[in-house]
């Protein structure tokens, strides 16, 4: 789709409006970072890039929780369903991430017992139904997916399923946007702040990040007018000096998020640091199972004192996309080594990661 051509449903007047607005910026340059991988793809089918005015850059960040999850976690399934014997039941683009020897999909091709499910309930439905088998989640997202699997975690032991765990590597987004701004090769003046994850933990989340940082935040959908009104509300702030947090996606996003998806993960997580790929280790990012959960979790049940390589495949740059360092097509291996079709690095797997999004509409308005 190409913004000024085709706009959909979703109302051409208003988006026309925006573009307008756009256009008529004249305010001091900007890197504004769109953190969420579903933000990513809308700019990039949309042309979004093209439409910005002088100065303004948009930067796709960590949002794709695939891209950012270290090539360690994939090796430790890999062992999970090699040498554990386990079905390893996880979410789709999960099973082409390569690992350092090879992606759960090659195993699954050499025999080992890899699922994809589409919830963390499906996972657990599927160790009832096989109950001589261990089932293993492997378990990846932001405050988007990780309420559902305490929900699941919390009918496991509710029910007393034993034979289901999870390996968590899911991640709390705030630290990340954190230590990005702390990171003195990154630049960003503004964040455009995921809308899924803001549904959990609402929009006053941000407040810290405009206050301590002096960035401005606003909230965004999905729909080409959602990723505009973003953009629009970010240059407003940068216009007027202003760093504060704005909600550009009150249909969905409260100013506190869901208390019952907050409190799930606060009854079956705990913060720990947690290692990003590109971003290395985070303070308080990760969300390890509580000690009260030590039966259904995978990496005490199953990987103790195993040591994994964690080797990056050679020449990819996924590491400084996810910084907002280089663009992917700066990556030499972009669209030649590395396709859709053969990913060499995380995130060209995904349709949402940075490189997959811009391989899939390279050559649109958006330079
Ligand atoms: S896999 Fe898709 S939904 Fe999940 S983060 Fe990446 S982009 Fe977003
Ligand atoms: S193009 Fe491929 S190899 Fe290069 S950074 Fe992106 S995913 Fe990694």
């Amino acid at each position: 789709m190409n913004l000024l051509r085709d706009t959909g449903p979703s109302g051409p007047e208003l988006v026309s409006g925006f573009v307008e607005r756009l256009r008529a910026y004249r305010g001091p340059s900007v890197a504004i970072m769109e953190v969420c991988g579903t933000h990513t793809v809308a700019a990039a089918r949309m042309g979004l890039r093209g439409l910005l005015p002088e100065g303004v850059r948009l930067l796709s960040g960590p949002g794709c929780p695939v891209c950012v999850t270290p090539v360690d976690l994939f090796d430790q399934a890999l062992h999970l369903v090699r040498e554990a014997g386990v079905i390893l039941a996880t979410y789709g683009d999960a099973v082409r991430v390569p690992g350092t020897r090879g992606s759960l999909d090659r195993a699954r091709s050499q025999g080992a017992d890899v699922r994809v499910v589409y919830s963390a309930l499906d996972a657990l439905a599927l160790a009832e139904r096989n109950p001589d088998r261990e089932v293993v989640l492997l378990g990846l997202g932001f405050e988007t997916t990780a309420p559902t699997v305490a929900a699941a975690l919390l009918r496991a032991r509710q029910e007393g399923v034993r034979n289901f765990s999870v390996l968590s590597a899911h991640k709390a987004i705030l630290p990340a946007m954190e230590a990005l701004l702390q990171d003195p090769e990154v630049r960003i003046g503004a964040f455009l702040c995921p809308g899924h994850a803001s549904m959990v933990l609402g929009a006053k989340a941000y407040e810290p990040l405009a206050e301590r940082y002096g960035v401005p935040c606003c909230v965004a959908g999905f729909e080409p007018e959602d990723v505009l009104a973003g953009v629009l509300c970010l240059l407003g702030q940068v216009q007027r000096g202003e760093a504060r947090v704005e909600n550009a996606y009150p249909r969905a996003v409260s100013a506190e998020g869901n208390r019952a998806a907050q409190e799930a993960l606060e009854r079956v997580f705990q913060r720990a640091p947690a290692r990003w790929r590109g971003l290395g280790e985070i303070d308080g990012s990760g969300y390890d199972l509580r000690p009260a959960f030590a039966p259904w979790d995978a990496r005490r049940r199953f990987l103790q004192g195993v040591r994994f390589e964690g080797r990056e495949p050679a020449g990819c740059r996924c590491a400084e996309v996810l910084r907002g360092r280089i663009e992917p097509a700066e990556c030499p291996l972009f669209a030649r080594a590395c396709t859709p079709q053969q990913p060499v690095g995380a995130c060209m797997v995904s349709s949402e990661g940075a490189c997959g999004a811009h391989y899939r509409y390279r050559g649109r308005a958006d330079g």
